[in-house]
């Protein structure tokens, strides 16, 4: 049975997942510790549950437990990892590259910097919202120290050559910081692999927890410092201090964990039924697919709509169907998506577009009911222009 309203937003957040929240109840109350209480057992038990979750966020990654940074989530850890690199490494440098069309987290906090003496670089997309990676070396100057480039974009799901960027930051020496929360749980993400230095991800965007979220600090070759944004008790090796979010972690940690187990399958059934969406929504006349089709995040795609508004189709869809025409931190404005606009799509096709971001409770029944109501909205709007 078809239950309304359907979901299709999952790229602004997902449901907890039932076995988190499961996993997170007694840490409310039978074992509310405090994990830097080290004089009882309340205290042992939440530190010990603290250590478990470290070890299963680290595992997703391919990271060490100690090389994961709790914070409040990905727009804290972009904050940490950019503000926390430049105060750090000034003395080598103030030069920072990252991409117009990351998320307003790293370029707010790329504004802030620039107020305090940064220079900013911010790479073009092409219509494929893909960075280049010879405009990218050629970018790199003396005094660089920092590349800030997403893995997968939150708007159009957009993969960047990762291990390429990588590549081209440890051969220069320079930092590679990426805001991995569009692609932590839905793809692998290896921070070996990769050469990745600094990366952020959220706990709520892997049917985990809102509140909770990872900054992974490489420990080795090279050995990462960051500057502590929030000074305190001297906790998170004194990178994030703050009573530590035992609930919190303890869900993201069995998000992590389930993810490992369930990406894979998660991943086939989210890109069949993207696919299928995709494809019949593309024989109605007029629509398009923004960004790669081939570097791509198996759950997401956003289509326009020519000579339809965006907004419109939402409210009329909204009672029955959740969507969103681009991020949810921006949504409050009027402009067309600046991550659209920085592909290259005019004003209008931009604000014809929609973001359908599937997810591991999606089902067919719904993405049939999806392409159904579509098809009847859109046909009808054709017979009112013709
Ligand atoms: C959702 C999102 C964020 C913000 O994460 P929060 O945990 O909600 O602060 C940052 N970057 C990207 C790419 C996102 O999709």
């Amino acid at each position: 049975m078809l239950q309304f309203p359907i979901y299709l937003d999952n790229n602004a957040t997902t449901p907890v997942d039932s076995r988190v929240l499961e996993s997170m109840l007694p840490f409310f109350t039978k074992y509310f510790g405090n994990a830097a209480s080290n004089s009882h057992t309340f205290g042992w038990q939440a530190a010990e549950a603290a250590d478990i979750a470290r070890e299963q966020v680290a595992q997703i990654v391919n990271a060490e437990p100690n090389e994961i940074v709790f914070t409040s989530g990905a727009t804290e850890a972009d904050n940490l990892a950019l503000k926390g690199v430049f105060e750090m490494y000034a003395s080598k440098g103030n030069h920072i590259i990252t991409v117009k069309t990351e998320h307003k987290a790293v370029l707010d906090s790329c504004k802030h910097l620039e107020k305090l003496g940064a220079e900013v670089t911010y790479l073009n997309v092409n219509c494929e919202g893909l960075i280049d990676l010879e405009e990218l070396e050629n970018s790199i100057k003396p005094n660089t120290i920092l590349i800030s480039i997403m893995y997968g974009n939150n708007e159009t799901g957009a993969i960047q050559p990762i291990k390429e960027i990588g590549n081209i930051a440890k051969d220069r020496g320079i930092l590679f910081f990426t805001d991995a929360t569009q692609a932590v749980g839905k793809i692998a993400v290896d921070v070996i692999k990769d050469g990745i230095d600094l990366m952020a991800f959220s706990a709520h965007k892997m049917y985990g927890p809102k509140g909770i979220g990872a900054l992974y600090v490489r420990r080795k070759n090279p050995r990462v410092r960051i500057t502590a944004q929030m000074d305190g008790g001297g906790h998170e090796k004194g990178m994030r201090s703050g009573t530590l979010n035992v609930p919190g972690i303890v869900g993201f940690g069995k998000a992590c964990e389930l993810c490992k187990v369930q990406m894979q399958q998660d991943a086939e059934k989210t890109s069949k039924l993207r696919n299928k969406l995709e494809n019949e929504l593309l024989q109605i006349d007029g629509t398009q697919v923004n960004g790669s089709r081939i570097y791509r995040l198996p759950n997401t795609t956003n289509m326009s709509f020519t000579n339809v508004d965006s907004t419109d189709l939402m409210m009329r869809f909204s009672k029955n169907i959740a969507l969103s025409s681009g991020s949810a931190c921006t949504s409050a404005t009027q402009n067309p998506s600046f991550v659209l606009k920085a592909l290259g799509l005019s004003d209008e096709i931009a604000f014809s577009s929609l973001r359908f971001g599937l997810g591991r409770f999606t089902t067919e029944e719904e993405i049939d009911y999806t392409i159904q109501q579509f098809q009847h909205l859109l046909s009808s709007v054709a017979d009112k222009n013709s």
